[in-house]
């Protein structure tokens, strides 16, 4: 079956059609700028790349043009959009009541849609791209995979912020964790590669967003992002965690609102705010080698983060049996990687600094030193075909 992965953001929309026999991507690609002049859309299949530049007032004509493109008898790769047989939708927040993946009906979207209040800035997005994608293909089933699904089983102890209880309960506030789908691929390949089901694995999502998790038996009991992508690492802008006590701080000093210091935390901290020089990694470390002080300040603070991410899931797994890098930085930043591990040796977990060193080449990498007790893997996330496969499972 062909399944059409959607990741709808606010402006763009990015897709995949996967062929769930071969879990291969037969196309891929996304709309820019939806709603604002300039849309583009962006086209790879085996045949190489087209961009099209096409007006796309919303989601719904943007969807229209991805369907055309998929049929296109140049650039296609279907004969017609029947051979779609579901579409797997990315959707931020379950809250508390989407445990795992599920076909949308009226009363699911109900659902999702009365979690927006968890997620405003991404949950309408993922509502919007449901909804374009039923209005055009209104024969294909919608499936809904949460980001916050692989984290639901966490421990009460985990999830619960030392706030009174009541508040957990009635304005729902505690740790969800995101990034799911990437936790669940990569600790899933992990175990595979162990051939450990129950192996103790601390997965390190390092990309624009970071996030940590500590998964054990398949089951994620711990991870770094809590009631929003906010906390945990210094990410890309994010400041990740902060005390509390600082908001009220700016917004006197500065004269700024909640909502501004909410803005400053989220688009102009984290790694760019730091070392002034940019968010992406590979700017950092190209200021870093030429000296520039705040790009290596930068840098130090985001590794020692990780690293003490690492050294808490180690204790709240009773030791690991592996950890795992992935996601841009994770996947690519060999210095990263080699100043996360360093002082790590007490848990028994080094790397080897040629394996390190080695090009990314989208295989399972293993980086172990000779002696390492813990393995140290680096495997490529695969979030759209974890959506595809829970998509394939539930209509199949
Ligand atoms: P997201 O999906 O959250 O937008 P990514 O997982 O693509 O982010 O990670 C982006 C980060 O990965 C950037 O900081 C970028 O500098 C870093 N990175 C380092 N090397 C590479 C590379 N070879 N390709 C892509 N990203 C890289």
């Amino acid at each position: 079956m062909k399944i059409l992965v959607v990741n709808a953001g606010s402006s763009s929309l990015k897709y995949q059609l996967i062929d769930s026999e071969t879990e291969k991507a037969i196309a891929k690609g996304g709309c820019e700028r939806i709603g604002i002049d300039g849309s583009l859309l962006k086209h790879k299949t085996a045949k190489g790349e087209v961009i099209v530049e096409k007006p796309m007032p919303d989601h719904t004509v943007a969807v229209q043009l991805v369907l055309q493109m998929l049929v296109d008898k140049d650039n296609g790769v279907i004969s017609s959009m029947d051979e779609i047989g579901a579409v797997g939708h990315r959707v931020v927040h379950g809250g508390e009541e989407f445990k795992q993946s599920v076909v949308v009906n009226d009363e699911i979207m109900e659902k999702i849609i009365a979690n927006t209040d968890l997620a405003p800035l991404h949950q309408p997005a993922n509502v919007i791209g449901i909804n374009a994608c039923k209005a055009v293909m209104p024969n294909a089933p919608m499936v809904a995979v949460f980001d916050t699904a692989f984290h639901s089983n966490m421990p009460d102890y985990a999830f619960m912020y030392g706030i009174p209880y009541e508040d957990y309960k009635n304005l729902r506030i505690r740790r969800y964790g995101f990034h799911g789908t990437s936790h669940k691929y990569v600790s899933e390949e992990a175990a595979k590669f162990l051939g450990n089901p129950n192996a103790k694995i601390i997965t390190c999502h390092l990309g624009n967003g970071s996030s940590i998790s500590a998964v054990k038996a398949g089951v994620s009991v711990d991870t770094s992002m809590g009631f929003t992508p906010l906390e945990g690492v210094p990410m890309g802008t994010r400041s990740g965690d902060i005390d509390p006590a600082v908001i009220e701080y700016l917004a006197n000093k500065k004269g700024m609102t909640v909502a501004e210091v909410l803005s400053y935390l989220n688009k102009k901290s984290g790694v760019a705010g730091v070392s002034g020089v940019s968010s992406d990694f590979r700017d950092l470390c190209a200021a870093a080698e030429e000296g520039n002080y705040r790009a290596q300040l930068a840098l130090n603070n985001f590794c020692y983060k990780v690293k003490k991410y690492v050294g808490a899931y180690a204790a709240a797994l009773n030791g690991a049996d592996c950890i795992v890098f992935t996601a841009g930085i994770g996947e690519n930043t060999v210095s990263v990687r080699k100043s996360v591990m360093e002082g790590l040796d007490y848990l028994g977990a080094t790397i080897d600094d040629e394996k390190n060193a080695m090009k990314n080449d989208g295989s399972i990498r293993d980086i172990s030193g000779k002696d390492s007790k813990v393995k140290v893997l680096v495997i490529p996330t695969n979030e759209e075909l974890v959506i595809a496969r829970e998509t394939y499972a539930l209509v199949k």
